[in-house]
């Protein structure tokens, strides 16, 4: 698909769009294929989570951690993560048998680099959406 899209390009001299069109390519994949470490930190490892995961935007296996860098993108841009609506939060109190419910099992964790992934993302909207209108613009 990129690749004929490439030669369409190519062929009608179209060299910003291609540009573009490429630049969209690398973003998306550093955003969501790229193969690198989960870095969402954790009481265990403050430096971040070593697990692997593909892309920047994306957490490890661990449920925690896409929670909490999902949690992180939607408060870098001042918002809430509408999913937090469904999750049932089980509270410390005492029940009435004087016993306590289990203690939370960690603090939640936090993303290392919040930032680099909201630029990601960020950049990732735009190219697409640079890209897209390059690509009008050239069938026009
Ligand atoms: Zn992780």
């Amino acid at each position: 698909m990129v690749a004929c899209a490439s030669l369409y390009l190519v062929s009608r001299g179209a060299w910003v769009a291609l540009g573009l069109l490429l630049l969209l390519v690398l973003i998306v994949w550093v955003g969501l294929f790229k193969q690198t470490a989960c870095d969402v930190e954790t009481k265990n490892a403050p430096d971040g989570c070593g697990n692997t995961a593909y892309g920047r935007l994306r957490a490890c296996h661990l449920r925690d951690h896409k929670r909490a860098k999902h949690d992180a993108l939607f408060a870098l841009f001042g918002l809430r993560n509408p999913t937090q609506a469904w999750r049932v939060r089980w509270t410390r109190s005492p029940s009435a048998y004087g016993r306590t419910a289990p203690a939370p099992g960690s603090t939640p964790s936090r993303v290392t680099n919040p930032l680099y992934d909201g630029a990601i993302l960020v950049a990732t909207i735009a190219g697409s959406v640079a890209t897209i209108i390059a690509l009008v613009l050239q069938f026009n």
